[in-house]
């Protein structure tokens, strides 16, 4: 399997990406791997499915699982 170039961020403490094409890219790769795990499984309840990505503060590129109701706006 292919996989999409990441660094590690020291301000969030976790993979990133250096710009938004590869999270984007990485976004979609994990969310297939996910949505097959969830067809075998028969059910996709207590699944995490990063949905979103985001630039931080640090200028990389992060992936989150966050649903709209657990972001407070
Ligand atoms: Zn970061």
């Amino acid at each position: 399997m292919k996989t999409v170039s990441h660094t590690w961020c020291d301000t969030c403490e976790k993979r990133g990406f250096t710009c938004e094409h590869d999270a984007s890219k990485a976004l979609g790769r994990a969310r297939t791997h996910r949505s097959r795990a969830a067809d075998k499984a028969g059910t996709r309840r207590g699944m995490r499915v990063e949905n979103r990505h985001y630039e931080c503060p640090a200028g990389l590129w992060h992936l989150t699982g966050m649903s709209r109701r657990n972001v407070r706006a």
